[in-house]
């Protein structure tokens, strides 16, 4: 294998691609490689337009009038519909508002809340048993092991999560006497699942694709063996949403609660509004603990008192954001463009073709042994994104940096004792090409080879 087949390959695997007419709905700059989608998506053409709408009409002349006439209050739930089915849920389901942390904040929250009301309602029953003089359990009930004796008060998580969902859940346990229990990954870098056994385990936090290696996880794997202990399970999809299909409902495997990112594959430009799904059947079941005013039954009675509205509604907490709300429903769209052409499971399979072609290429193209790739080779077990490892001397922040003066935009992200510093390429199926792998990979080898 040498450049020019390399070249071939990239050619005709982008001719054969039916979904090629996507990228034309992006303005990238022409003299750029670009694979930080993951990080931060690219600005659709119709995202310019639709903004400007919403700033000089919208804004602009209808003023206030245009939280009804323009639908500015019901917009956060449409693009919420739009986003449903990417997540394999119906409409009504998802709710866009705040950040991934703040939403992440909640839905942990609430799955703590559910999950300490579950451990009352067993422990009320022992007592009550005991007090009717009967044993405090049946042997071998699923509530023995919940019953009183240990509460299940433990969350838990996969080690190197990304800071966020870390520090968030490391105070929640903390403020309310919880442990948060970080799981080591088995020695094949998959979730060890034996974990959830525990009897104390209470609720699993999890990011599906792993922002650093980019592992994809096993979710109806994990979501059975979660339910079969009993176990509530929260789901962050920052990077897959949008690079991957995603079943939160997949049948007899369900999530109880997910939240991700609108600016990255969802294309929503710097700081969009994030998403949040709760399960139909606990959504109305507790509160989440950010009460505002927007995310009350009836807003507009301006009441003294807090009523939470129903379904996924109360997962609002103030005034959306609306220009960038506006260029998330963009966004959104450019996903759904992709509807007519195969939808989700197409771009999949693109990116699959992205990844792996981009790993042949380095292989041919970069000095052997001067980068070492960290994300799963098998294609059921990577996300939408390439990891290479970079230990001393080399620098991932200088070849990154190098890079990108050259035109190919990936990024880096450090390590610490226990991580090596790593080089990331995302890899985003609506408007990368083989091409741009095939040039990225002989603009790496050229830096690393130049040292
Ligand atoms: C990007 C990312 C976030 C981002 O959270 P913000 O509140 O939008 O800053 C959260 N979680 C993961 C796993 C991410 O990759």
């Amino acid at each position: 294998m040498d450049l020019t087949s390399l070249q071939t390959q990239a050619r005709a695997l982008d001719a054969a691609d039916a979904l090629s007419p996507l990228r034309e709905l992006f303005d990238l700059p022409p003299d750029v490689v670009y694979l930080d989608g993951n990080s931060l998506g690219p600005l659709p053409r119709s995202a310019r337009r639709a903004v400007t709408h919403a700033l000089e009409q919208e804004w602009g002349q209808g003023l206030i009038r245009s939280w009804g006439r323009a639908g500015w209050l019901q917009r956060a739930a449409e693009v919420g519909d739009r986003l449903a089915p990417l997540l394999g849920v119906g409409p009504g389901e998802v709710m866009v508002a705040d950040s991934t942390s703040l939403n992440l904040y909640k839905v942990l929250a609430v799955a703590m809340e559910l999950a300490d009301l579950e451990g009352v309602a067993v422990e009320r029953m022992a007592t009550e048993r005991m007090a009717f003089g009967q044993p405090s359990d049946p042997p071998g009930g699923a509530s023995e092991e919940r019953a009183g004796v240990r509460p299940r008060r433990v969350l838990l998580t996969e080690a190197d999560n990304f800071p966020t969902d870390r520090y968030l859940a490391q105070r929640l346990c903390a403020e309310r006497g919880w442990e948060l229990r970080i799981c080591a990954p088995q020695a094949d870098g998959r979730f060890d699942a034996s974990q959830l056994a525990a009897p104390e385990v209470a609720v699993l936090m999890l990011t599906q694709v792993h922002y650093r290696t980019g592992a994809l996880h096993d979710m109806q794997a994990i979501n059975r063996q979660a339910s079969a202990h009993g176990v509530l399970t929260v789901w962050d999809l920052a990077h897959s949403a949008g690079a991957l299909p995603v079943a939160l409902r997949h049948p007899g495997a369900e999530c109880d609660f997910a939240v991700g990112c609108g600016y990255k594959y969802l294309n929503g430009g710097p700081g969009a509004p994030a998403f949040v799904w709760v399960h139909p059947r606990h959504v109305e079941r507790a509160e989440q603990p950010l009460r505002g005013w927007l995310g009350h039954a009836r807003p507009f009675d301006f009441a003294a008192d807090y009523a939470p509205a129903p379904g996924i509604a109360r997962y609002v907490c103030g005034t959306p954001p609306i220009l960038s709300l506006t260029a998330l429903q963009a966004g959104v769209e450019t996903l759904r463009a992709a509807d007519a052409l195969g939808g989700m499971s197409a771009l999949r399979a693109k990116s699959l073709s992205l990844t792996d072609f981009f790993r042949r290429a380095c292989a041919v193209l970069v000095p052997p042994g001067s980068l070492e790739c960290i994300t799963p080779l098998d294609a059921a077990h990577r996300g939408s994104q390439l990891s290479f490892a970079v230990r001393p001397p080399r620098s991932a922040a200088r070849i990154m940096a190098t890079l990108i003066e050259r035109g190919v935009i990936g990024d880096h992200r450090p390590g610490d004792a226990s991580v090596p510093d790593i080089l990331r390429f995302g890899f985003a199926p609506l408007y990368n090409t083989h091409a741009d792998a095939l040039r990225a990979a002989e603009c790496l080898g050229a830096v690393l080879r130049t040292g």
